[in-house]
């Protein structure tokens, strides 16, 4: 959460994080790269790492991918002690800097803490503001720095209570972790917008974003941290919970399930991959086609996808491959090539599109440009008729909790009837899956959902 190109009057606050803690393990920071490796889709532009010895804290980020930045194995050796934190960070071009990389770590009169931080707090630029004008330097544009400021100044001697004395004065999502000589401290918003979950590897206590970080590990999930939780694991291994926050009405992020954690994850105690599923099989009860096959936008589709081709009985196949080598770095040249994103990233399966009435199912549209060359690729490929299927709701607002969205005026849901978005994609047919119909499919945990980027509901 963190970056500055904004919305909410003139800053836009967006960023969808991964994070990562390990306490008790004599490879830690070593776990902790692979468990961001396992995280890297939540975040390519930058990542970091910071453990401890219980003496001092030992850090290296940068910007890149994870296999980047800790190219140089050397790195570990320097990454000393059985505690680390780490981060993934997501941005979009442009906004991308180095001292906004986490984890960001500061001196204070405690000593040295370091924290990660996923989620986006909506007051985080009037706390600033007041702390500025109070006389405080900021070295970073990110909001984490806000909660470390508030940590410092907290008048409590005990450093998780210090850290309940600043997350109180704080609003929005977050799921943090803090590391000190002395322990790893994981907290959960009390509304529990964005996942984090607890597992173990022997003796050490592994903390995540999402599961697929312990599967790479060969531990063990055992729960996730409970909206409005905050433990703290100590040098002894004790771990201690505590819920310090009045209990507020859940408000978690379906788009997680929808789009941005993996299928193959548990988050929010569920599986990924049971509700995208259901989220498909929804979708074709709402939306049927009369269609030859049923095709994913690779990866993140593929689930629901699946879903779609199991209620209707119309076989699935791949007919558009993704390339996975395409680097963050990737440079497109000058735009003189239209369509060359798509083109780059996906092509068609001649052999399996060719004279086929396809079904075409994506998990979301968001400006809707790239469904619409997907369209013209599809048909271009052979297909008889594209019939486009969505498995979520139109996103008609932005998100200012952590999942990076455009702006209103971006959003083609917000400006465009279905129909109208259905000329503009230049498919036969356009189906989104209802709010009603997603939140009816009973493999979702009946607690209550931010659905903000489909009615405008903030609940903050
Ligand atoms: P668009 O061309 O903007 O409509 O892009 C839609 C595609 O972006 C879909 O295939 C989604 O899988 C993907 N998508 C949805 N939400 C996000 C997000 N927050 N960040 C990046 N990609 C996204």
């Amino acid at each position: 959460m963190n970056c500055v190109d904004c919305s909410i009057g003139q800053y836009k606050l967006r960023e969808h994080c991964g994070v990562f803690g390990i306490a008790g393990s004599r490879h830690a920071a070593l776990h902790a790269f692979r468990g961001l490796y396992a995280l890297q889709h939540r975040g390519q532009e930058g990542a970091g790492i910071v453990s401890t010895d219980g003496k001092s804290l030992y850090e290296h980020k940068n910007l890149g991918l994870v296999n980047e930045v800790f190219k140089d194995k050397r790195i570990f050796e320097k990454l000393k002690g059985t505690f680390a934190i780490g981060h993934n960070r997501y941005s979009t071009a442009g906004e991308t800097n180095y001292i906004n990389v986490q984890p960001i770590t500061i001196n204070f009169k405690m000593g040295v803490i370091s924290a990660v931080h996923n989620g986006n707090l909506t007051n985080a630029i009037q706390l600033k503001k007041g702390m500025e004008e109070d006389g405080s330097i900021f070295q970073t544009t990110s909001d984490t720095e806000v909660i470390l400021h508030l940590l410092a100044r907290a008048p409590s001697n005990e450093l998780y209570l210090m850290i309940i004395d600043a997350l109180k004065k704080i609003n929005g999502a977050y799921s943090l972790l803090f590391l000190s000589p002395e322990s790893l401290i994981a907290v959960r918003d009390p509304r529990g917008f964005r996942p984090l979950n607890i597992g173990k590897l022997g003796e050490a206590y592994i903390f995540a974003s999402e599961s697929c970080a312990f599967d790479i590990l060969g531990a063990e999930y055992i729960r996730q941290l409970e909206p409005g939780e905050l433990v703290v694991v100590d040098r002894n291994l004790n771990l201690q919970s505590f819920s310090p926050f009045p209990p507020r009405e859940n408000r978690i992020c379906i788009f997680e399930f929808i789009y941005f954690s993996r299928p193959d994850s548990t988050i929010f105690n569920t599986s990924v991959d049971k509700v995208r599923r259901s989220f498909g099989r929804q979708l074709a009860r709402e939306h049927p086609a009369s269609a030859d096959i049923v095709i994913s936008v690779p990866d993140s589709s593929n689930t629901a996808a699946v879903g779609y081709g199991q209620e209707t009985g119309i076989p699935y196949d791949h007919g558009l491959i993704r390339n996975h080598y395409i680097g963050r770095t990737f440079i497109m040249p000058e735009q003189d090539i239209r369509d060359a994103d798509v083109l780059i990233k996906y092509n068609p399966v001649r052999e399996v599109l060719k004279g086929k009435r396809v079904v075409v199912v994506d998990d979301s549209i968001v400006r809707g440009t790239t469904s619409r060359k997907l369209v013209r690729m599809i048909r271009q490929g052979g297909a008889r008729e594209v019939h486009f299927r969505v498995a979520s709701p139109q996103i008609k607002y932005p998100c200012f909790y952590g999942i990076d969205t455009p702006t209103s005026q971006e959003l083609i849901a917000s400006q465009k009837t279905v129909e109208e978005i259905r000329a503009y994609l230049d498919a036969d047919s356009l189906g989104y899956l209802s709010k009603e119909g997603m939140l009816s499919v009973k493999e979702l945990p009946s607690v209550q959902y931010c659905t903000a980027c489909f009615d405008g509901a903030y609940p903050v």
